[in-house]
């Protein structure tokens, strides 16, 4: 099938990356992630990742018991690295050539984020994991997810989750909640569906920048998304 989209954004909750433990991350999980995107890679996708941190530190949850908030994001930002040198092994492991680039810099850990060096990577076939989010504290890494891929010009934002799309309600405590199939940026705002942080869709909106929601638990599926496929739900104008 050919692609219809080459380079793309992959946005990762941290959450994802625990599979069903409690905290961190789960090496199987990690390698079937490696896995979906080495696939990928080899259809001749670009792909960008940008991972959170949810399974290991979130900075509101810090700031919650009585933490300075900024402290607390700059943990959140450093835990993503984690994440992302976890993962960028997983590839390595796989053969897949991947370069981590951190919004903060850490020089002996990864390499500084450079939005030409991005993009230089992302030609020569390399995947870049975009870690320690925007670098700014009050954001998220869905924010940065938007950020970077509208800075290395992706075509899509694939925003990987446990469910296969957006709904009106919370589909695993509500059985008749409904599936959209594609939704406006306005609709996802106007009727508050917390599918990503506002911030995110306010950006990715501005620029017309699709996001597709789908299930990466589902083996196949980011393959089938890059093909077009309506694997999830489309959000765009
Ligand atoms: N964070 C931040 N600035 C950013 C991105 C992330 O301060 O640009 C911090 C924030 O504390 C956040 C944490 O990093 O809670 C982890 O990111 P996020 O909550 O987005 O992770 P996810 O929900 O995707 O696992």
């Amino acid at each position: 099938m050919p692609l219809q989209y080459k380079r793309i954004m992959l946005k990762l909750s941290g959450e994802a990356l625990m599979g069903d433990d409690a905290f961190g991350i789960n090496t199987s999980v990690l390698e079937f992630v490696a896995a979906e995107v080495k696939e990928i890679v080899r259809m001749g996708v670009e792909p960008g990742l940008v991972i959170g941190a949810g399974n290991i530190f979130r900075g509101v949850a810090g700031a919650s018991k009585g933490m300075d908030r900024t402290t607390a994001d700059n943990m959140g930002m450093l835990a993503t690295v984690m994440n992302s040198l976890a993962m960028q092994d997983a590839l390595e492991r796989m053969d897949v050539i991947t370069r981590v680039m951190s919004a903060i810099p850490m020089q002996s850990v990864c390499e500084p984020y450079i939005r030409r060096r991005a993009t230089r990577h992302l030609e020569k076939g390399r995947v870049v994991i975009f870690a320690a989010g925007t670098g700014n504290p009050y954001f998220t890494t869905d924010s940065a997810g938007v950020l970077r891929a509208l800075e290395i010009d992706a075509d899509i934002i694939i925003k990987a989750t446990k469910v296969d799309g957006v709904y009106d309600k919370d589909p695993v405590r509500e059985p008749d909640a409904i599936k959209y199939d594609h939704l406006t940026y306005s609709e996802v705002l106007g009727r508050g569906l917390t599918v990503m942080d506002a911030a995110g869709i306010a950006l990715a909106m501005d620029d017309d920048k699709p996001i597709m929601v789908l299930n990466m638990n589902v083996p196949g599926n980011i393959r089938k998304a890059v093909c077009g496929e309506m694997v999830g739900t489309l959000i765009s104008s």
